[in-house]
């Protein structure tokens, strides 16, 4: 089964509101095993939406879309399909009745302009909306089915769940497992990474795809079979290949930052940071995972007051992770301190030290810091270099 989603609204093409609906249903159709070959975004404008579900269905079987649904005048979705469709809107009385209990469950009297959302295609299957007053609905056509869900992401996501997916698997045969796995890793380049597992990105089943952010990476895996066992299996071969590969650059099933923050809970550790910028990238990157925090001590902030170079930047690291393992008496300091300018090519020299009971260890790098983003390297490089110590790796 071949499928397309249309997302609309006009508050998505204004870019006010981002459209998560549709990566949440892409996701969800690459593990039901149906194929996504396209996905739209357009505002609230009957013409204009009737002509992309009717293009949608020139290509697909199945178009998934989402929004538009709601009471006022300038959600007309509804109309829309009728229009792409060839088929009247038809008025539902038990849709009403559905609509009005809601309203009498909150104590709030409904309004005229909730009748709107009784309205569906004629022919069209309605699905009740338990979490909001946009019922959903099912048009089966020759040209090929329409769903339409609610804007709402969590009614949207619940009404998927609850009644798309039931449907696309017992009445329209869907049946494929489609299991995705992501690995983290750190510490190479991306080029890097992707020689080393080059073979398994050509594979077709499973897949094998790399993503990218400031020095993390998101390895993940995607097999299709027709059981879970069998999807596991293939998953679990290629991750293992995978492991093998990258070795301790594995970061493992969890992002960097959580690594961190479960390592040092496993070991009884503290922790404490010096940061010789205003950014506090190291913070910003422990923190950034759900309990991040929990094992670190205190941050000492210390934006850069005078010229350094590249030489007094791995000191100004080194003495400031000393000094703030002192100040809140942690087990571990972790420092970085970047040069107070860039060298002739543009990158600023960043040195990050990490002080513990058995020595210290320290690394410089070179980052493009006119860019905002290139702060989290620092932040990756200095998790990252806990992260080895933690494991017990040797410098
Ligand atoms: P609607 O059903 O068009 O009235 O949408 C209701 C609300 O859901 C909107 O105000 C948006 O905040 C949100 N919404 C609509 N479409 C999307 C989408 N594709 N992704 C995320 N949120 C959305
Ligand atoms: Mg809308």
């Amino acid at each position: 089964m071949d499928a397309e989603i249309i997302a609309i609204g006009s508050e998505l093409l204004l870019g006010s509101t981002i459209d998560t609906n549709s990566a949440y249903l892409a996701r969800q159709m690459a593990a039901a095993g149906v194929n996504l070959f396209r996905k739209s975004v357009v505002g609230d404008n009957v013409e204009r939406i009737a002509a992309t579900i009717h293009e949608a269905l020139a290509r697909a079987d199945l178009v998934i879309c989402t929004g538009g649904l709601g009471p006022t005048l300038d959600d007309v979705t509804r109309e829309a399909v009728a229009l792409a469709l060839g088929r009247p809107l038809e008025f539902r009385p038990e849709l009403l009745e559905q609509i009005a209990a809601r309203f009498a469950a909150f104590r709030r009297p409904m309004s005229e302009s909730n009748r709107r959302q009784a309205f569906i295609p004629a022919g069209a299957r309605a699905v009740e909306n338990p979490r909001g007053t946009a019922p959903a609905f099912i048009v089966e056509d020759q040209a090929g089915t329409v769903i339409v869900l609610p804007g709402v992401p969590y009614e949207m996501r619940f009404l998927f769940e609850t009644a798309v997916l039931p449907y696309l698997r017992d009445e329209r045969g869907v049946s494929d497992v489609i299991l995705i796995k992501t690995i983290h890793a750190t510490g190479l380049g991306e080029s890097v990474i992707g020689e080393m597992i080059a073979d398994l990105m050509q594979q077709s089943n499973p897949t094998v795809g790399i993503s990218a952010k400031q020095a993390r990476y998101e390895l993940r895996i995607g097999a299709r079979a027709a059981s879970q066992a069998e999807a596991e299996a293939l998953v679990a071969a290629a991750e293992a290949t995978i492991r093998e590969r990258l070795g301790r650059n594995i970061v493992g099933d969890e992002p960097l930052a959580e690594s961190v923050a479960r390592l040092l809970t496993e070991r009884e550790l503290t922790i404490a940071l010096y940061e010789g910028t205003g950014v506090a990238p190291i913070f910003r990157a422990l923190a950034s995972a759900p309990g991040g925090t929990e094992r670190l001590r205190g941050v000492m902030i210390h934006p850069l007051d005078r010229p350094t170079d590249e030489h007094a930047s791995a000191s100004l690291a080194h003495a400031g992770a000393i000094s703030a393992g002192d100040r809140w008496r942690a087990d571990l300091g972790l420092g970085a301190q970047a040069a107070s300018s860039p060298d002739a090519s543009g990158f600023t020299a960043v040195s990050v030290a990490l002080v513990t009971p058995e020595g210290s260890r320290q690394v410089t790098r070179r980052y493009d810091l006119h860019q905002p983003e290139g702060w989290e390297f620092v932040g990756t490089l200095a998790l990252d270099l806990a992260r080895r110590y933690l494991l017990g790796e040797a410098e």
